[in-house]
């Protein structure tokens, strides 16, 4: 018979398909005269044994190997002995290269799909994988961000904190929270702490103001998404007080226009929702004076420097109207809490963080493709240990040492797409 096989020591002799796969009987191939280790004499032939390991799948078929070993018994003092399989994996019933298909495998596929494919138990996979996480943990290094960015993400069952470079736009840290004793064994733990000069977070970071503590050349910015996200909440609490007043059939109408209200600036309006502004603007001004509020307030932004911007926000501010529009007034306080970091947004090197933002958004799709019944452990490694999104923009030689930055988000958000 062919040797379909190719592992030291043994050959096939039989192949059969099971409901389960094929099954690939295969003997020693040569047996050596044993001495027993302790008497030092040849020890004699005593029966076989057969035992079953899983290998690597064929014609796209799971296989199992069943191998018969000749078993050797010295007969002054009783000890057995069996020929050793260098090609077995020292923990499960498999051989060496299964485990290495599985490693390479299980941070892209589902645990199951990979069960299935080469037939061994789905748990088996998931220690194979815990393995390697805890070798990835280890040996993987990822350049410490210039510009780093600390966001709270909903992933595996809670927030977590992502990490980014927003320089490279790559993943670089996973924390299983963002509570300050994550953060502090993180930054502690952190190569290169002196490398970041900028902290781009939102308006629930957990420590009072300074970063110096743990950053001692970083400086830290709330990131604009999160600021100019408040008018657009706030437009939306304006809207649901008047919508209460309307009747049912305006209040169906109306629900179509609000919501380009909300998202959309002004100037991207057409003409048909410029007319609808109009009727709303008769209607209910109350309402449309909301989101003249919303759009002045996101032109803050679009001022090229920090003293206009902020003497934008002072105007804002002073036009709001002494009765009504609680949400923005709630605004104008928080705006005051962080007004340091909010407008150090114009100091940093950096504007169009907007896409940044929706590449963030999409991490949550990771873990829902995957479905239930991953850990965060596993959601964590499968996005930061990606191999593919790992590739890009790593990889150049600095010095002597390979420079990685982490998985690339965009080529992350494109995997997540691909395998919708
Ligand atoms: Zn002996």
């Amino acid at each position: 018979m062919l040797d379909l096989l190719n592992l030291p020591g043994i050959k096939p002799v039989n192949i059969y398909k099971e409901s389960k796969g094929l099954i690939i009987v295969a003997v020693v191939d040569v047996a050596e005269a044993f001495i027993c280790p302790d008497c030092k004499i040849p020890m004699h032939k005593h029966g076989t044994r057969k035992n079953k390991f899983s290998d690597t799948p064929l014609y796209m078929e799971p296989v199992r190997l069943e191998v018969e070993r000749p078993r050797f018994r010295c007969e002054s003092c009783g000890k057995m002995a069996l020929p050793k399989l260098s090609f077995l994996d020292d923990k499960r019933r498999a051989t060496k290269r299964l485990v290495d298909v599985i490693r390479q495998q299980c941070l892209n596929t589902t645990f199951r799909a990979l069960a299935e494919q080469t037939g061994v138990a789905v748990n088996t996979v998931k220690n194979i994988a815990h393995d390697l996480i805890q070798e990835l943990k280890q040996t993987v290094r990822y350049e410490t961000p210039v510009i780093m960015g600390i966001d709270e993400v909903n992933l595996a069952g809670g927030y977590r904190c992502i990490i980014t470079n927003l320089t490279t736009n790559n993943v670089f840290g996973m924390l299983e929270k963002r509570t300050q004793d994550h953060l502090k064994t993180f930054f502690n733990d952190l190569p290169d702490r002196g490398k970041v000069e900028w902290v781009c977070t939102d308006l629930c970071w957990p420590f009072k103001r300074s970063i110096a503590e743990f950053l001692p050349n970083a400086k830290l910015v709330i990131n604009k998404p999160h600021v100019v996200k408040m008018a657009l909440e706030g437009l939306e609490e304006e809207w649901r007080k008047y919508q209460v007043q309307l009747s049912k059939e305006d209040r169906i109408n109306l629900k179509k226009s609000i919501q380009w209200l909300t998202l959309k600036r002004y100037e991207n309006l057409t003409l048909s929702e410029l007319k609808e502004l109009a009727i709303i603007r008769e209607q209910i001004p109350e309402l449309a004076i909301a989101y003249d509020f919303k759009e002045s307030f996101f032109a803050i932004y679009d001022e090229p420097e920090k003293l206009q911007a902020q003497n934008a926000f002072k105007a804002w501010k002073n036009r709001l109207p002494h009765d009504g529009l609680e949400s923005f007034k709630r605004m104008v306080k928080i705006i005051h809490n962080h007004y340091h970091e909010i407008f150090a947004y114009w100091d940093a090197p950096f504007t169009n963080t907007n896409t940044f933002t929706e590449g963030l958004n999409s991490l949550p799709k990771i873990s829902n493709r995957l479905g239930r019944g991953y850990s965060y452990e596993i959601i964590r490694a499968k996005t930061l240990y990606s191999v593919e999104a790992r590739k890009v923009g790593s990889g150049f030689r600095s010095g002597r040492e390979k420079v990685e930055y982490g998985p690339h988000i965009p080529m992350l958000m494109k995997q997540v797409e691909s395998n919708d």
